[in-house]
């Protein structure tokens, strides 16, 4: 970041305009916008410059620039019309220490002006170190659309209120307090008028004496890619107070949570002894919801698909503590979207399997004849240990040698890799592709030619 943005105060300063033409009144009318003393100096002047000097709005010197007019100046403007004279004056007031902007010379000046989106007192910069200027004006016109052009009297009504908040009041409870003042409910208020304001504001204090119901919900992370999360599961995450994670969620979808949540990481390798037992998740779940938090239990994929998600809920039931699920795309859904093969074809199967490779103490068994069958299609989660297991299991039970198998490693992620083979093959491609990460083992599924080809999501190498 070459340019640091900062709001400064102009209440008792002074700025200089040096020129009298178009750019430097478009300038003007933005310093207008604030309480500085303007004073402008050129020996010619735009109509409506001199009109505004009429007016008693600034100052107008009819006359060529001197060093000495940069005395006691915060901030300097320059636009003559002549480029040598531009960069003369921007010199001195550079080594006067001066904030300079030379209007689109960024090479003489230190000081950029941002587009802005005005909603005095919100007012939101906009900056691309003058690399796009185009872009800056095109986010300030969706800026412009989104934010109601009310807004910044409420934020004015917030900044007079904001004294009646207690300070002794948990942050958790302020935010959710002012997050309820700044809503389509508080922008109908601000139109009906001060005492429509008033009594919004008073409404949601009186709430706030009231015990906070801490709350649960297990969110789906999906499978890596943010671009795959639900909106509900964005909105959750912008709600959290604490955030229970499991490792395999990816670190991108952690970066788009609440900037003050608290970040518990709950890993269980699968298989291995974890730091965290079940038990100690649904304690810790339960101890911060009676204190009155919005808890997320974020896993990766869907929540419902081998996520223990059954057990905490029984838990927070039995706790009284209000739970809800918002679902995720979990991850052979989304391998099957990376391989382009659905899932279920007519003709060849009308059902599928989600299986995991184990139990709660090795590899697990199922009904192998079955999933031996021609046509049939299924899933294998946390099968990379297991698949010389599975190999043989379903080849002693008179599955074809050369049924398709794929792997999906890392779906959605930035190291994403897709292998097909045949199922005699099976642990020969695992070994071979050296797959370690997280990876959908498919049986009975080849990737489409098209599957080889790059990606459209970013999310994806
Ligand atoms: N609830 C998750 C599954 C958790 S079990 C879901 O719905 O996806 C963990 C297993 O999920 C991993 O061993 C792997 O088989 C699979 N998995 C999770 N994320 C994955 C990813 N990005 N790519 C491939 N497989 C993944």
């Amino acid at each position: 970041m070459n340019y640091f943005p900062v709001f400064l105060d102009l209440r008792d300063a002074d700025l200089l305009f040096v020129g009298g033409t178009e750019d430097i009144l478009a300038k003007l009318r933005l310093a207008l916008k604030t309480k500085a003393r303007l004073t402008v100096v050129a020996d010619e002047a735009e109509d409506e410059i001199r009109a505004l000097a009429q007016a008693g709005r600034l100052n107008w010197m009819p006359r060529f620039f001197e060093p000495d007019d940069l005395k006691q100046k915060r901030m300097v403007y320059i636009a003559t019309g002549s480029p040598v004279a531009d960069s003369i004056v921007s010199r001195f007031a550079r080594e006067a220490g001066l904030l300079v902007n030379v209007v689109d010379d960024p090479a003489n000046s230190n000081t950029i002006t941002a587009a802005m989106v005005d909603r005095d007192p919100l007012v939101i910069a906009i900056g691309t170190e003058g690399a796009a200027p185009v872009l800056a004006r095109r986010l300030k016109a969706e800026l412009e659309e989104r934010l109601s052009p009310r807004l910044g009297r409420l934020v004015a009504a917030a900044a007079k209120l904001r004294a009646r908040v207690s300070h002794d009041l948990p942050s958790n409870i302020r935010r959710s307090l002012w997050d309820r003042f700044f809503s389509p409910k508080g922008e109908a208020a601000e139109l009906a008028g001060e005492a429509a304001i008033e009594a919004h504001f008073n409404a949601l204090l009186a709430g706030v004496d009231a015990p906070r119901q801490g709350r649960v919900i297990l969110v789906g992370a999906g499978p890596g890619d943010p671009e795959l999360l639900t909106l509900k599961a964005r909105k959750a995450l912008h709600e959290a107070d604490v955030i229970l994670h499991d490792r395999l969620v990816d670190p991108r979808i952690l970066e788009l949570a609440r900037r003050e949540a608290r970040m518990v990481e709950v890993g269980k390798t699968s298989g291995k002894e974890s730091s965290w037992k079940q038990s100690e998740i649904e304690a810790l779940m339960i101890e911060e919801a009676r204190g009155g938090a919005t808890v997320i239990r974020l896993k990766s994929g869907d929540p419902m698909v081998f996520g223990r998600a059954d057990e905490e809920i029984a838990a927070l039931e039995a706790a009284a503590i209000p739970v809800d699920v918002i679902p995720g795309i979990t991850a052979a859904v989304a391998a099957s979207a990376a391989l382009k093969q659905s899932l279920t074809r007519r003709g060849r199967n009308s059902s599928f399997t989600l299986l995991t490779a184990r139990d709660m103490q090795s590899f697990a068994e199922y009904d192998w004849h079955s999933l031996s069958a021609k046509g049939s299609v299924f899933a294998i989660y946390m099968g990379v240990e297991a698949c010389a297991f599975v190999q043989g299991r379903l080849l002693a039970h008179g599955a074809a040698p050369d049924t398709p198998v794929s792997i999906v490693e890392n779906v959605s992620r930035t190291h994403q890799v897709i292998c097909t083979g045949t199922l005699d093959g099976l642990s020969q491609l695992v070994h071979r592709a050296g797959i370690h990460g997280p990876a959908i083992i498919f049986i009975g599924l080849a990737k489409t030619a098209s599957a080889s080809l790059p990606q459209l999501s970013q999310g994806v190498a």
